[in-house]
């Protein structure tokens, strides 16, 4: 009965799905399943700015953990399914839609570019952007028109994805609210979720300080991978914060990267 196990590969010898800036997906254990991996790369500029910092890919593996994690219990749906180590999670695979879903309730960096706002200014409402995912192109802004025309999701998955960012939106601001930090904004992708017959849209991805931008309520001091793009320093100790406040980490904890360190 041995076709019953599930598959066991060790963990070089897994196939590797997808290499992305900051991730790898491997073959999962099970069929429709994947591992997806954090990386301790950091990318700004469509990669043109490139840097590894130790430690970041174990603090995003367990902010977003905790994020999705939370979203399954409201009932958003999610790719997560749970976490398998310091490094990885198991997920459920999904045919990933082409498109960035950003979503903003303060401006900055290019709202506040293109519009000419000043940053930091509250917004009437929270905006819902499209950016088409394309390296080659710089993931340009599209709208409603394109994505139907060029066939990238429906009209009716796009209320759907449009319904899923607001819920995500309105569970992250009170979340980060409650623990002194204001959710400026934020990406996520979305993706199809076949089961069976059955199709639905879920939140895919990652949802981390790398993808949103988490600002300090009382000091505005910048908690996400700005001071990264922005050259501030400090990255590891502010997504350590960011863990901190969520309670995901104790006070006085570091985070393990695991592995022999070279001692210099
Ligand atoms: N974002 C992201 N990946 C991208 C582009 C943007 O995660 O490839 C996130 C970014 O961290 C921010 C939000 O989406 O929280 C809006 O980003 P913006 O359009 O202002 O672009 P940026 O200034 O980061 O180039």
């Amino acid at each position: 009965m041995d076709f019953l196990k599930p598959r066991y590969t060790p963990m070089n010898r897994r196939r590797r799905i997808y290499e992305g800036k900051a991730k790898v997906l491997y073959e999962g254990p099970e069929p429709g399943t994947l591992i997806q991996h954090f990386k301790d790369d950091a990318t700004a500029f469509n990669a043109k700015k490139h840097e590894v910092i130790d430690g970041k890919g174990v603090l995003n593996n367990r902010i977003s953990e905790f994020l999705f994690q939370h979203l399954n219990d409201i009932g958003v749906p999610t790719h997560f399914i749970r976490r398998l180590n310091m490094r990885e999670q198991l997920i459920r695979e999904v045919e990933i839609i082409p498109l960035e879903v950003v979503v903003r309730n303060v401006a900055a960096g290019s709202l506040a570019t293109r519009l000419g706002l000043e940053e930091g200014t509250q917004l009437p409402r929270s905006i819902i952007e499209f950016y088409y995912k394309n390296d080659a192109l710089n993931d340009p802004m599209v709208s409603e028109e394109h994505i139907t025309a060029f066939g990238w999701a429906t009209p009716q998955e796009i209320d759907d994805i449009m319904a899923l960012a607001i819920r995500v939106n309105d569970f992250l601001s009170g979340l980060f609210l409650g623990v002194g930090i204001r959710l400026v904004d934020f990406k996520i992708e979305t993706g199809r979720l076949w089961e069976g017959d059955m199709m639905r849209i879920v939140v895919a991805d990652e949802i981390s300080p790398d993808s949103c931008r988490l600002w300090d309520i009382k000091s505005a001091d910048k908690l996400d991978k700005d001071r990264f793009r922005k050259d501030l320093g400090g990255l590891i100790e502010a997504y350590t914060e960011v863990a901190k406040r969520l309670g995901i980490m104790s006070e006085n904890e570091k985070v393990q990267t695991g592995g022999p360190r070279l001692v210099q």
